[in-house]
């Protein structure tokens, strides 16, 4: 039992657990309160067979999606905790800039719920930042996410598994073509992790799931090294329609 668990009723009573989204009163830490939980949108059935795209009401669960049925992407899933929207940014913005343990804790457990069975075989990797940036933030939150989503679910973090081997612009308001170009060569397996990588089964982690050129990029490039399976994982997945409010908050 770590020791703030211990103390947790003495913790309650000096710091009163306070909902991280509105500053509302709730009745344990690490919680959200019945408004914000509300606000927060989960995505559901039906939606696309291969990447979980939430569909209208009146398409038949299990159906490809346009972008799937276009260009098959090379991943086998993605399990979106939520879809992006006003709530779900101000987690993503409070884990960049709050109390990152806590927030990390409670979006991983919405990742968690989205996942199948996850045993000690499973890598769960975050995708990579660049080391200048780790430097000029302190951490990489996707790495934050992934360790206590291996915490929970009981599979094994690589935390260092990929790395970004050069800088990459933002990729906001980039189309297709551009994004690839940016980011050819921009991430690799490290050296030294290869072995590790036969037939694995991978879980890979990112805070937002934005245009998915970066996480193509990830997988394809474990996939390349011998991944046999790559599953991504985001806390919220921006769909077309929410794509110019997540270029603006970048
Ligand atoms: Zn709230
Ligand atoms: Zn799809």
């Amino acid at each position: 039992m770590s020791f703030a668990r211990a103390f947790d009723p003495l913790l309650d009573l000096v710091f009163p657990p306070r909902c991280p989204l509105c500053g509302a009163g709730i009745s344990t830490h690490g919680g959200l309160c019945a408004a914000c939980w509300g606000d927060l949108a989960i995505p559901g059935e039906p939606s696309c067979r291969t990447c979980s795209r939430p569909f209208p009401a009146d398409i038949p669960n299990g159906a490809l999606c346009a972008p799937c049925l276009g260009d098959p992407p090379r991943h086998d899933g993605i399990a979106a905790a939520t879809l992006y929207n006003d709530a779900s940014r101000k987690l993503v913005l409070a884990l960049k800039h709050g109390n990152r343990i806590s927030h990390a804790r409670l979006m991983a457990r919405l990742i968690g719920a989205k996942l199948d069975f996850v045993d000690e075989t499973r890598l769960i990797v975050p995708v990579p930042l660049h080391r200048w940036r780790i430097w000029r933030r302190g951490y990489n939150q996707a790495a934050e996410l992934a360790r206590e989503l291996a915490r929970i679910t009981g599979g094994k973090l690589v935390v260092d598994l990929l790395e970004r081997r050069k800088p990459t612009p933002s990729l906001g308001g980039l189309g297709k073509a551009a994004r690839r170009r940016a980011l050819s060569g921009a991430i690799a397996v490290r050296r030294g992790r290869k072995a590790a990588m036969k037939q694995a089964r991978i879980i890979l982690v990112d805070d937002v799931l934005t245009s998915g050129a970066t996480s193509e990029a990830c997988v394809s490039c474990l996939k390349r090294s011998g991944a046999s399976k790559v599953v991504i994982a985001c806390f919220a997945r921006v769909l077309d329609e929410a794509l110019e409010l997540a270029n603006q908050a970048e």
